[in-house]
């Protein structure tokens, strides 16, 4: 672990861990980024990405990361392949401490990311990708005349459906309940969608498919029958899990656990800032992920220099 107090440290190794590293070498502050022990965030699980700027053609969502990661060794970026396991933001540099060992800094750029909640199937994991999906506006595309499966009831499970009914032939909205948590707007929009359907009081038990998805086991919840449902797609929207566990205490979160921000992207504490899904569960693109960690990037700077031109006088 490197001694003295580094000017800023990146959890995270997402698109916003990441841009913020790149920004963080051309402004000169040297950054040491915590990548995790998985690192590259959601896009790891991803296949084909075809929105994110500069690319004529697709681009596979790991080869994509290697690219931002190999961008911001190049400039510089520390790269450390561990987990944070534990923060103090209530001392000044702030500590942060892995596996090996513990660091301070002046100033943390917080981009540790969201993941969507999985409904734990074996084959939803193996099928990642190749079928099954989180993301309607990154996938919903390669689904043009398929029929596909939406899991869940809420905001994000509608929005999903309806964004994905302008592509695929069918969109089956499966949900464990016979009522919808989404709000009403979302709701009407998805019951008045001719392509929209609902299958109520229902779970998925399996997804089935060698290669790629085929269908998907149900179970109703209800009277206990099990089928199977053709599908070519599965969107599992029951939520997002922030990764703030290890924030907790340290820095204010919301309800549901994810990053307050009250300035730009600085948290509670001045001189942490956060960037990405670890506060943003809306847009949780990858290119807005990298534009936060950009800004955070830019409200850190600023707040690095200050803090120096500080102890420079003290
Ligand atoms: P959410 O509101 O927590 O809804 C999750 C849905 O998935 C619920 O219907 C839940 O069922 C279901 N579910 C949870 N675990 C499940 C499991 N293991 N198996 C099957 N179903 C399961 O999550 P969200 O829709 O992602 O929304 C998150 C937050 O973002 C909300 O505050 C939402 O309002 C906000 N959001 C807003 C917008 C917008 O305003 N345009 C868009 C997206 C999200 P139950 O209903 O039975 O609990």
């Amino acid at each position: 672990m490197p001694k003295g107090v580094e000017r800023l440290v990146i959890i995270g190794s997402g698109p916003a861990g990441l841009t913020a590293a790149i920004y963080g070498c051309r402004a000169d502050l040297s950054p040491l980024v915590f990548m995790g022990t998985q690192y590259g965030g959601q896009l790891m699980l991803t296949s084909e990405v075809e929105n994110f700027p500069g690319f004529r053609d697709p681009v596979m969502g790991p080869d994509l990361m290697m690219s931002m990661k190999s961008q911001a060794e190049r400039l510089g970026a520390r790269l450390v392949q561990e987990d944070v396991v534990k923060v103090n933001f209530r001392t000044r540099p702030f500590e942060i401490t892995t596996e090996s060992g513990q660091v301070s800094a002046r100033a943390v750029i917080v981009a540790t990311g969201a993941n969507p909640k999985r409904i734990g199937l074996e084959n939803e994991l193996r099928l990642m990708g190749k079928g099954v999906s989180n993301c309607a506006v990154c996938d919903a595309f390669f689904f043009r005349g398929k029929r596909v499966a939406v899991v869940g009831g809420g905001d994000t499970a509608m929005e999903e459906a309806n964004f994905l009914s302008k592509f695929a032939s069918s969109v089956q909205i499966i949900h464990r309940r016979a009522e919808l948590r989404a709000n009403a707007a979302l709701r009407r929009e998805a019951e008045s969608n001719p392509k929209i359907s609902f299958v109520w009081n229902t779970v998925v038990t399996d997804v089935l498919g060698a290669a790629k998805v085929e269908g998907v086991r149900v179970r109703n919840v209800e009277t206990g029958e099990q089928s199977t449902m053709g599908v070519d797609g599965l969107f599992v929207a029951i939520g997002h899990e922030p990764n703030t566990d290890v924030f907790r205490g340290q820095m204010e979160l919301d309800e549901k656990g994810y990053a307050k921000v009250r300035n730009g992207t600085e948290s509670s504490v001045p001189g942490v800032f956060v960037a990405g899904d670890v506060r943003d569960f809306r847009y949780r693109q990858a290119v807005t992920a990298a534009a936060e960690g950009c800004k955070a990037l830019i409200d850190a700077e600023k707040f690095v220099k200050a803090d120096l031109a500080a102890a420079a006088v003290s």
